[in-house]
This record gives structure tokens, C-alpha cells and sequence, in this order.
């Protein structure tokens, strides 16, 4: 019996991750199920998983919530506020945490996580983009098993080789090949590109996904993200990791070795295949997805990505060239603006503007602790705040960004 606590249960990632609970009765025990202010569905999951805790940020919520499995004499523990949120990553009962909250949200949960040496299931990239050397380091010392659960980082893990230990050239790597979908806007007319709506950009043609990554997906910031994602979790450096557009999102992602061997992880489309493959590690488990229909498939495209139509993948690589703080600027700016794009203050073309004007402004500094971190993200986020405020004042269109990579 594996005893899980699901950070962020409400989302894409947390109802994937009951959906695939839910198929193993008896190998997997809730503890602790946590979500920002929806109580409503926390409380659905609450009568069907029954965990010792239940955590909301919001007070409000959390006071709805308690009241209603009071009422259901379901003799859960709610906890609110973001300090319940650690408390339940680092509970003796615990062993493995799900980390899928959204954003920088999640940083400080699991990085408790990773310090209280348990299992992580990493669905949080931004953990990673933040503070990779802070949270690489916890895991580390405390001997800590992290499994990617990003499908791509997921992919490149089934296929390095078993214990892979860090060194890409010892273990024969040449590169790797992170597969990107290009989102929704891969073809959409350049001119057009000014004036499209959070709902189109949220309508992603392969995965189902919350409106935050749904958003970096559409401008690639998600894949900038990734690559990041990939150099902690790998140790492979902005060189060694190739961007490839593949449409079909079939194949997950790619290890080139140096013998001229490509591997790649290959499925359909669908987070419950690495949520599974973590939960169960390092054994199999139905996952609830079809077979991959390889005659449905036919034929599978590679492209290299269109630096010019998606400068955000060209700043992130940019951020993570620069080191220290640099990433975490670039996420927080990121956060700002794709927030204030989902409110209709801000264009979809003004996304990489506002974050290239913050990491232009903003000094890159070490990273030495989490407070280095949180430093540079809260400023980041202030200046994001005044970029987006000038734009929304102007309400002038911008041009296409250009940078260089
Ligand atoms: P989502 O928006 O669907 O869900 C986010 C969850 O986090 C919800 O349960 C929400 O209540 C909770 N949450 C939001 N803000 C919070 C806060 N301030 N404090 C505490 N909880 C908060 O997001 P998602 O699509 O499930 O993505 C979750 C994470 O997984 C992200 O980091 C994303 O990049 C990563 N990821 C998602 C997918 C996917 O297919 N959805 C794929 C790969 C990686
Ligand atoms: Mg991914």
C-alpha cells in the first residue's frame, strides 16, 4: 500500500491522478488531498477517496468544506492556508507526494517534500524553473525518489538508461530530443496572432490541459520551461537538448546516443500514462488509456521550431544560458502576464514582450538559497506589474517579437 498526498487534486493533473487511484483498490491510500478554492469538488473527492486531511488555500472555501464533511460525518481534517500545504507533504504517514499545483505555488510544498525525503511525482515544472539547484540539492541529501511526470521528461526517463546518474557522455548520450506539439497557433497567420482570444489559446488540438499551461503551451513558453526542466533533471546543458516540432504528440520525447541509437517513449496523448508509470515505478500499471492505434496514427512530422513565431521558447532558452535568477525571472514575468492575458488586460503577442522587458531590467543574481529565489520573483512580478500596466494604458498593439537565441 502506497500512502499518497495529491497537491493541487482539482486540477488536470490531480483528477488524472484519482482517475488512476481509483482503478487500483488496495494499492494506493489517500492521506491528504489539497486545492486552492474549489471546494465543491474537493468535497466530491473527499467522499470517494476519504483522506485523513483535506487542505484549502482559501479560508473561505476551507470553512465550506469543513462544515460539509462535518455534516457527512466523513471525519476529515480540513486545514487551510498555504503553511497546511507543506504540513501534508511532510507527514510520517506520507510516502509519496503528487506535486501538481499550479505555478509558484507550488515551489514551497514541494521542495518540504523533497526535504522530508519522499517520493515526488513532479507535475510542477515551475518548481524546477525557479529553483533547480535549491530543490536538486534537497533531493539529493535527503535521498529523496523523484519521478518526472511531465510526459516528456517522463519519456526521456523510460529511455535513458535504468540508474542513469547525471553524466550524459559516460552514459553514451549525445542529445536530447524534447517533442513539442507547437500548440494551437503552429499555423495561424501571423497577423492573426495579435488579436487571438485565452479561449482559442486555451483550446489545445492534442492534450487537455489547465488554462495556465494550456496558455504556455500556445505561446511555447511551455516547451522554453521544459527545456530548463530537462537541464535540472538530467543535467544536460541548453546545447544537448534539442527542441522538435511533432504535431501528432505521439512520440513523448527522444534520447539520441552517440552510437547513432535513437529511443524514444511513444503513446497516446494522455497524462494518465506517465501519472501511472510514476505511481507504480518501477513496475507497470494499467492506466485507463487505449492502446496506441499505430495504423490510426499513419504518419508522424518533425520540424524545428519557428524562433521568430515563438520567442518565448528563444527567452527561456536565453534564461537558462544566463543561470542564477535568470529563470526565475523569467517565470515569474511569465506568470504576470500570461494572468493578465486570461483576464483580457494584455494581447497574446504582448506575453514575451512583457518578459523580456523584465529580464532586461532585472540584474541576474546567485542562487544560494530559496530566499534568492523568492527575491527575484517577487521583484520580477512587481516589474511584470508595471509593464502590463503601460501596455493596458497605451493599449497599443505590438509588434512580433524577434530575439535572438
Ligand atoms: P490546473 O490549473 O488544472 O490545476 C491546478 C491545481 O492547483 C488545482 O487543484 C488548483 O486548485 C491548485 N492551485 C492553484 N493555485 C493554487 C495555489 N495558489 N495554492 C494551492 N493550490 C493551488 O493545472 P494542471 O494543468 O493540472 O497543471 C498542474 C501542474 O502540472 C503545472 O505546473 C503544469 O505545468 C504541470 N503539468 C500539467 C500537464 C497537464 O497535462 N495538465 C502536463 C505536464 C505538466
Ligand atoms: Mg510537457
Amino acid at each position: 500500500m502506497q500512502n499518497l498526498t495529491v497537491l493541487g487534486s482539482t486540477g488536470s493533473i490531480g483528477t488524472s491522478t484519482l482517475d488512476v487511484v481509483a482503478r487500483h483498490p488496495g494499492k494506493f491510500q489517500i492521506v491528504a488531498l489539497t486545492a486552492n478554492s474549489q471546494a465543491d469538488l474537493l468535497f466530491r473527492q473527499c467522499v470517494q477517496f476519504k483522506p485523513r486531511y483535506a487542505v484549502m488555500l482559501d479560508e473561505d472555501a476551507a470553512m465550506q468544506l469543513r462544515e460539509r464533511v462535518r455534516a457527512a460525518g466523513l471525519g476529515i481534517e480540513v486545514l487551510s492556508g498555504a503553511a497546511a500545504l507543506e504540513q501534508v507533504c511532510v507527514l510520517p504517514e506520507t510516502d509519496t507526494v503528487m506535486a501538481a499545483i499550479v505555478g509558484a505555488a507550488g515551489l514551497r510544498p514541494t521542495l518540504a517534500a523533497a526535504r522530508a525525503g519522499k517520493k515526488i511525482l513532479l507535475a510542477n515544472k515551475e518548481t524546477l524553473v525557479m529553483a533547480g539547484n535549491v530543490f536538486m540539492d534537497a533531493v539529493r541529501a535527503s535521498g529523496s525518489v523523484l519521478l518526472p511526470i511531465d510526459s516528456e521528461h517522463n519519456a526521456i526517463f523510460q529511455t535513458l538508461p535504468r540508474g542513469y546518474d547525471g553524466d550524459l557522455a559516460k552514459n553514451g548520450v549525445r542529445r536530447i530530443l524534447l517533442t513539442a506539439s507547437g500548440g494551437p497557433f503552429r499555423n495561424t497567420p501571423l497577423e492573426e496572432l495579435q488579436h487571438v482570444t485565452p479561449e482559442q489559446a486555451c483550446a489545445h488540438p492534442n492534450w487537455s490541459m489547465g488554462r495556465k499551461i494550456s496558455v504556455d503551451s500556445a505561446s511555447m513558453m511551455n516547451k522554453g520551461l521544459e527545456v530548463i526542466e530537462a537541464h535540472w533533471l538530467f543535467n544536460a546543458g541548453a546545447d544537448d537538448i534539442q527542441v522538435v516540432v511533432h504535431p501528432q504528440s505521439v512520440i513523448h520525447s527522444l534520447v539520441e546516443y552517440v552510437d547513432g541509437s535513437v529511443l524514444a517513449q511513444l503513446g497516446n496523448p494522455d497524462m494518465r500514462i506517465p501519472i501511472a508509470y510514476g505511481l507504480a515505478w518501477p513496475e507497470r500499471i494499467d492506466s485507463g488509456v487505449a492502446p496506441l492505434d499505430l495504423f490510426k496514427v499513419a504518419t508522424m512530422d518533425f520540424t524545428a521550431p519557428d524562433f521568430g513565431r515563438f520567442p518565448c521558447l528563444a527567452l527561456a532558452y536565453q534564461a537558462l544560458r544566463a543561470a542564477g535568477t535568470a529563470p526565475a525571472i523569467l517565470n515569474a514575468a511569465n506568470e504576470a502576464a500570461v494572468a493578465a492575458f486570461l483576464d483580457s488586460r494584455i494581447s497574446f503577442l504582448s506575453i514575451p514582450h512583457v518578459i523580456e522587458a523584465v529580464l532586461d531590467a532585472l540584474p541576474v543574481g546567485k542562487v544560494g538559497s530559496l530566499d534568492d529565489v523568492l527575491g527575484a520573483d517577487a521583484d520580477a512580478r512587481r516589474m511584470a506589474q508595471q509593464h502590463i500596466g503601460d501596455l493596458v494604458g497605451a493599449r497599443r498593439a505590438v509588434p512580433l517579437l524577434r530575439p535572438n537565441i
